[in-house]
């Protein structure tokens, strides 16, 4: 057994062949964000015929067993396989979404909650430094 078969079968879940293809995908792409059509036209690409729903149903029993992770921007569900606490940056400016580390520990946050932490999604909103540099150079093309 592989180790991607390995882990759906430790989170209490059948292996199939399309559960395989997609936390291969997901976690193949550390650091990437996608959503349910991204891996759905993924898997498109060697099984035409599977549905939309089968692959929302695979994502979202994925995320319920903690296999994936799973956020949502602007009303879009996004998916990855990052599920250790990070920070998601989303530019509101491209819409790249790019994972940073929290600096210190879960205590941090744990601080300020009342009770154990399990698991956590921070998501922040702002313009990532290569709009920021773009804007800027515009700025000068402008004044120029
Ligand atoms: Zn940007
Ligand atoms: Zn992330």
């Amino acid at each position: 057994m592989g180790m991607i078969e390995e882990q759906i079968k430790n989170h209490g879940l059948k292996i199939t062949p399309q559960r395989v293809k997609i936390l291969e995908y997901i976690e193949g792409r550390q650091g990437d964000h996608f959503s349910a059509e991204d891996i759905h036209n993924y898997i498109k690409t060697e099984n035409p015929n599977i549905p939309a729903a089968t692959v929302y149903n695979i994502l979202k029993v994925f995320t319920e067993r903690g296999l994936i992770n799973s956020f949502e921007v602007n009303g879009r569900a996004m998916y990855e396989g990052r599920t250790q606490p990070h920070i998601n940056f989303y530019c509101q400016s491209c819409g790249k979404i790019e994972d940073s580390d929290i600096h210190g520990d879960l205590n941090v946050i744990e601080s300020n909650v009342k009770g154990k932490v399990l698991s956590s999604i921070i998501l922040v909103r702002g313009i990532c430094e290569e709009c920021l540099r773009l804007e800027k150079e515009s700025e000068i093309v402008s004044e120029i």
